[in-house]
């Protein structure tokens, strides 16, 4: 068998070793030596090392793993976020709101309301001045103004909520995913 000579790289020793071995245990240190070749030359490396270096290395391939869940995370978080703003005239964005919901449709009835009573007053006086009854429709627009509001208020809401549960989702989340890389860490 062809035996050949390297150094052990934890104690220094020269070792003898067959050519076709991939592992060796130093017969000075005990220590567990992986044996590489490049071309000719042969060296050993500590395993302990390796083992190391390839847990540092899974290690890193988690973190990166996280840091891009994070990432992905936060576009999907962008993404739905933009298709729950609010896109007002001349291009403002604005979040959905409960309150701004329940503010802006409490705005319309109570507008609804008071063009059926003004409304309603000038039919009444106009019918009773001789008008044709078809004017009495004019208190009505009041009336489908205020459906309107009550409805639109309502998917508003609905949106405010869901908008609201959707960030509460994605910061729990994302605090998740930083708690687990501050542990690797
Ligand atoms: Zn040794």
């Amino acid at each position: 068998m062809k035996l050949l000579s390297v150094r052990c790289n934890h104690c220094g020793a020269p070792l003898e070793i067959p050519k076709s071995a991939r592992y060796v245990t130093c017969g000075f240190c005990d220590a567990q030596l992986a044996v590489h070749r490049s071309g000719n030359a042969y060296s050993t490396e500590l395993l302990e090392e390796i083992k190391q270096t390839t847990d540092g290395l899974v290690r890193d391939v988690a973190q990166l793993k996280k840091s891009t869940e994070i990432e992905q995370l936060d576009r999907e978080w962008e993404l739905r976020q933009s298709e729950l703003h609010i896109h007002g005239k001349n291009g403002r964005v604005s979040v959905p709101s409960k309150t701004g919901a329940l503010f802006g449709s409490g705005f319309a009835v109570a507008f609804g309301v008071f063009w059926m009573i003004m409304a309603g007053g000038i039919t009444f006086a106009g019918v009773g001045m001789g008008a044709p009854a078809v004017i009495g429709i004019f208190p009505l627009f009041g009336l489908v103004f205020i459906l309107v509001a009550i409805f639109g208020g309502i998917s508003q809401y609905q949106k405010a909520d869901e908008y609201e549960r959707a960030r509460t989702r994605y910061q729990q989340h994302r605090r998740k995913l930083l708690q687990a890389n501050a542990e690797q860490e």
